[in-house]
């Protein structure tokens, strides 16, 4: 049987519902995948309880399912994965190549969040302090491809700082948990909003560090609202109505310029999905939106069968 190499995700943090953007996001990885022949993952990012909302992380997958979006396999919960952060964060110690900060917010100041390696060499646990856990970044560029967003590069050391892999307050970083479980996932592709394209050099240190092998990256523009923020949770979008499956596929699927499915198919979601993924073109996703960003593809005035967009 052919084996396709071909893995991709879609990683929500359960912070909230799923919204258009957050529709976009797993619309998009699930039809490169697919399109790929290639295997689908969902990893739950639930890194950070605090923030979390209860019930979301399963109304996530419930709506994911209305929407026709299926994965493979079993979901992986990044709260059942604290004990491989803790073994990478015990090898990057014993290589030298993490330290212990204690560094309060205001010692932080005047960087412009550039960390300024305050606290580097700093091997032990420190007593009587708080303290995070931080990556030492070298003084060189680190550079990628984008699908979309062609060359993007990052001078780690002058622009970002030393990266954190285990905050004050004990949680991992999504920085490190997301490295550590595209790996232990085999994720050959990352398909993401924009958003994360600046993190993205961090994300490949971190592998080359810990000889990982480095995925494909696609970031597609992000949807904003009218002042310009990312829709997200913080922001108020508001959450997707699974009633109006079929709408918001068609919604996500303009957003993303892709040709939109005929009438006759837009009656089930299992029709669109299938439809998109025999005309995922990534040539048509746009590398930035086009004025006005703040205009959505809903009101862009943009005909879709019967649905009046
Ligand atoms: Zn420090």
């Amino acid at each position: 049987m052919f084996m396709s190499r071909y893995i991709g995700r879609f990683a929500p943090s359960p912070t909230g519902l799923l919204h258009i953007g957050s529709l976009i996001a797993a619309l998009a990885s699930y039809l490169h995948a697919r399109a790929s022949q290639g295997q689908w993952l969902v990893r739950m990012e639930d890194l950070d309880p605090p923030r979390e909302m209860p019930g979301a992380a399963s109304a996530i997958l419930q709506s994911l399912e209305d929407h026709g979006l299926t994965w493979d396999g079993e979901v992986l919960w990044q709260s059942q994965r604290h004990d491989a952060y803790r073994q990478v964060i015990n090898d990057l110690l014993l290589a030298n190549k993490a330290f212990y900060c204690t560094c309060s917010r205001s010692d932080l100041q005047g960087s412009n969040g550039v960390y300024q390696g305050q606290c580097r060499g700093c091997v032990t646990p420190p007593r009587d302090h708080d303290f995070a856990l931080r990556l030492q970044v070298e003084d060189k560029a680190v550079a990628f491809d984008d699908e979309i967003q062609g060359r993007f590069s990052q001078q780690l050391e002058r622009e970002v700082g030393d990266v954190v892999l285990q905050r004050k307050d004990g949680f991992f970083a999504y920085q490190l948990a997301v490295v550590v479980d595209d790996a232990y996932q085999g994720v050959s592709h990352v398909v993401r909003g924009s958003d994360l394209l600046d993190s993205t050099p961090r994300q490949i240190y971190l592998q080359q560090v810990m000889a990982y092998t480095t995925p494909d990256y696609l970031h597609f523009p992000v949807i904003t609202n009218e002042q310009g923020d990312k829709l997200s949770k913080q922001t108020f979008a508001a959450p997707l109505d699974s009633r109006e499956a079929c709408k918001n596929l068609c919604v996500a699927l303009a957003f993303l310029k892709q040709a939109l499915p005929p009438e006759e198919l837009c009656q089930q979601v299992n029709h669109i999905v299938a439809w998109a993924v025999e005309h995922w073109s990534v040539d048509d996703i746009p590398g930035v939106l086009g004025l006005p960003q703040s205009v959505i593809p809903a009101k862009a005035g943009i005909q879709c069968c019967q649905f009046p967009l």
